[in-house]
């Protein structure tokens, strides 16, 4: 196997969680991967998963105030540390499509639970989409095996978010509307909406916002990193 995130060979070694699992083709080195840190459950905040010795974090607060009546809860499975950062430079801004597959077998697992939920992507708009010519977060579930229907979809384009500063970024207005027949597929529907990297929440709010009216029974999130 080659390794996609160093290129350097690396002879496949069976463990005993790939007998558990039946042996699953892996896509990086175990040199590589390690360099990830995943989120243990008992150090987060429940309603966000970030890092907070208390159980709800201060942000989940403000949120909560926002939105009386909507029980967020979002799940992700690893922090956005060094080898994070890295990643999604190469996968996003890079565009090196190949990467989806790295945390295709974790992001499968975790998903497991939500089988019979309507998975729902956050889009990008069209200026990226033709810039980098996939949208990352469907690259993800695609490579996890995960079905999911686009129900979102961004109005207009909008500059380029990381040369914004976290305030200007919280206070963006609505930034997706529903798809045509979005309505009809999210009405009674429980929904996990799914993003590469939740940073204030503010995205994953936005996609709430676009899909609350159509009426789905319950809405969670679940995004890559933290
Ligand atoms: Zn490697
Ligand atoms: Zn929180």
């Amino acid at each position: 196997m080659v390794c996609l995130l160093c290129n350097k060979f690396q002879e496949d070694v069976l463990t005993i969680a790939d007998f558990w699992w039946r042996y699953e083709r892996k896509y990086s080195c175990l040199h590589c991967f390690s360099a990830f840190e995943k989120i243990e459950k008992k150090k987060v905040c429940l309603s966000c998963f970030k890092y907070c010795s208390h159980e709800i974090c201060q942000d989940c607060r403000r949120w909560q105030k926002l939105y009386p009546g909507y029980k967020f809860r979002n799940e992700s499975l690893y922090f956005y540390n060094e080898a994070m950062e890295e990643f999604m430079q190469k996968y996003k801004f890079q565009g090196d499509y190949r990467l989806r597959l790295v945390f295709a077998r974790e992001i499968r697992r975790y998903l497991k639970k939500y089988k019979k939920w309507l998975v729902v992507p956050i889009p990008i708009s069209r200026k990226r989409m033709l810039l980098r010519g996939f949208n990352q977060v469907e690259g993800l579930l695609e490579a996890s095996n995960i079905s999911f229907f686009q129900v979102l979809k961004k109005p207009y384009d909008r500059e380029y978010q990381s040369h914004k500063t976290r305030g200007e970024r919280l206070q963006e207005l609505q930034s997706f509307e529903l798809m045509e027949g979005g309505k009809e597929k999210i009405f009674q529907r429980k929904v996990l909406l799914v993003d590469d990297i939740y940073t204030t929440g503010r995205t994953l709010f936005h996609g709430f916002d676009a899909i609350r009216e159509a009426q789905p029974s319950e809405v969670r999130t679940f995004t890559l990193a933290r």
